[in-house]
């Protein structure tokens, strides 16, 4: 059965025809410009796709933050946004009324949630937590194999936690200052240690902060969904593999005892394992729950 994906992304936007994770059939990257011309161009690849190969729904991970209640009058639509032109943009009604098939859409830490929960390091889990620490800090909780659902979904990237002892810079984030995005974020980095920040080695105590604080995110998250695991990813981490390891100490250290963690079969915070893929699978994942 053939799936249909778009990652809606800030700066490029990747459309897929797939049959699972191990058959990506075609895949196409674009730009990512205005609403009018990158949804045009989706409605034609993905027609031409539908002629050729046909397939049963479509799922749009996207940039958020977007409407995902059904019962909005603006369900499907991106909500406010810095992203010229794309602050209120229909993008789900749009390609399902072009395409005509049944179309899921979430945010695309949610589709990358559901894809490691399907083919990657969350296989086997109900509970799941996928955080991507890259320009900003977005969190997919996965609760009983779905992610977690109010008037709106989550961001945990925003929480505010307690901070490293001693440190007091105000944080980056222009809506909260010290949230977690705005301390551990790749952006939050940059406006802290500019230039600096390329060389940073390893063993850098400019690290702690970002350990502690992300180790502060995990016993949030911990404390709110006991996810089985927990993978962080993103580019700050993709370059910096060896904070998984302190993250999760810092973790333990933070929990003081209080809750045991799982030991399924080795470190609870881990990498994820589809990389690159993980955002466009994340669109096929979505698919994937539109037919039911
Ligand atoms: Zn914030």
């Amino acid at each position: 059965m053939n799936y249909a994906g778009v990652e809606l992304g800030g700066t490029k936007c990747v459309a897929v025809l797939a049959r699972g994770a191990e058959t990506i059939l075609v895949r196409h990257t674009m730009a990512t410009t205005s609403p009018n011309e990158t949804l045009g161009k989706l409605e034609q690849t993905l027609g031409d796709w539908k002629q050729e190969f046909g397939f049963e729904a479509l799922g749009i991970a996207s940039f958020g933050p977007i409407d995902v209640n059904p019962a909005s009058a603006t369900w499907g639509h991106i909500l406010q946004t810095p992203k010229p032109g794309w602050a209120q943009a229909d993008v789900a009604n749009r390609l399902r009324e072009a395409i005509g098939v049944p179309v899921a859409f979430d945010t695309d830490v949610n589709g990358a949630a559901l894809a490691e929960l399907r083919w990657g390091a969350g296989r086997g889990f109900a509970d799941f937590a996928y955080v991507t620490v890259g320009t900003g800090v977005g969190v997919g909780l996965i609760v009983h194999g779905r992610p977690t659902r109010g008037f709106a979904h989550s961001e945990l990237g925003h929480v505010r936690v307690s901070r490293l002892p001693g440190d007091d810079w105000p944080g980056s984030c222009p809506y909260h200052g010290d949230c977690v995005e705005g301390l551990a974020s790749g952006s939050a980095l940059e406006a802290r240690f500019g230039e600096r920040l390329e060389r940073l080695g390893p063993d850098d105590p400019a690290w702690e902060p970002v350990v502690w604080t992300l180790a502060q995110l995990c016993h949030v998250i911990v404390c709110a969904a006991a996810p089985h695991r927990i993978v962080i990813g993103g580019g700050v981490i993709d370059r910096q593999p060896h904070l998984l390891g302190a993250i999760q100490s810092t973790l333990v250290d933070s929990l003081n005892g209080y809750l045991q963690l799982p030991d399924d079969d080795g470190d609870y915070i881990r990498a994820p394992e589809l990389g690159s893929d993980a955002g466009p699978l994340g669109a096929i994942a979505l698919a994937m729950t539109a037919t039911r």
